[in-house]
């Protein structure tokens, strides 16, 4: 089955986007404590596809081999995928452009994988902070690249975004499924 993974650093409000995404409160844990969620978690939608839970990267506090070891544990596991179809990557609209993040982005690319972007916690801006952020998200990833990955903008608190990524991976995975045949 077709495979779509999240990602982000700690805090981005992954944890809070699948339980939007998935309606189960209670199936991924929110914590407030950066670097919990540290393992690849699955969870099978609708018989369809697997929301993929992949751990935080970016950690602030913790030490420098335990980082490596995450990285690792990504980047292998990223590449060893025949099925993940795409990759989301979650950031905090709040914040400027991060290097750490773009640097992931730039990994994505270089090795081929699709990605599409979901800037997390929409409510805590206004609409034109919110538009000047992603714009200065376009402008930093333009240096690099050709045209602005996919984009989604969300909420956990007021559940923005969730049709659209849903309806999204639907699409793709009725395209995926075409392509099999
Ligand atoms: P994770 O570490 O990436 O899994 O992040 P969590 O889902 O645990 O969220 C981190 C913190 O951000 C928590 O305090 C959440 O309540 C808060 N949070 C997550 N998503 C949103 C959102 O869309 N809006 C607001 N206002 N807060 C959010």
């Amino acid at each position: 089955k077709a495979e779509y993974a999240f990602i982000g650093r700690s805090n981005v409000g992954k944890s809070s986007l699948i339980n939007m995404l998935t309606n189960h409160k209670g199936l991924a844990k929110i914590s407030t404590k950066p670097g919990k969620t540290q393992l690849v978690n699955h969870f099978l939608i609708n018989d369809e596809w697997y929301l993929v839970d992949l751990p935080g990267y970016g950690f602030a506090k913790v030490a420098k081999n335990t980082k490596q070891r995450f990285s690792k544990l990504i980047f292998s596991f990223i590449e060893s995928r025949p099925n993940l179809i795409n990759l989301f990557v979650l950031v905090d609209c709040r914040h400027e452009p991060q290097a750490k993040d773009v640097d992931f982005m730039e990994w994505l690319g270089v090795n081929g994988i699709p990605f599409s972007i979901i800037f997390t916690k929409a409510d805590k801006l206004g609409k034109q902070k919110l538009s000047e952020n992603i714009k200065a998200y376009k402008t930093e990833l333009l240096n690099t690249w050709e045209e602005m990955p996919p984009y989604f903008i969300s909420s956990a608190s007021s559940g923005l975004g969730k049709d659209e990524i849903l309806n999204s991976i639907d699409e793709t995975n009725k395209t995926v499924l075409l392509q099999k045949r």
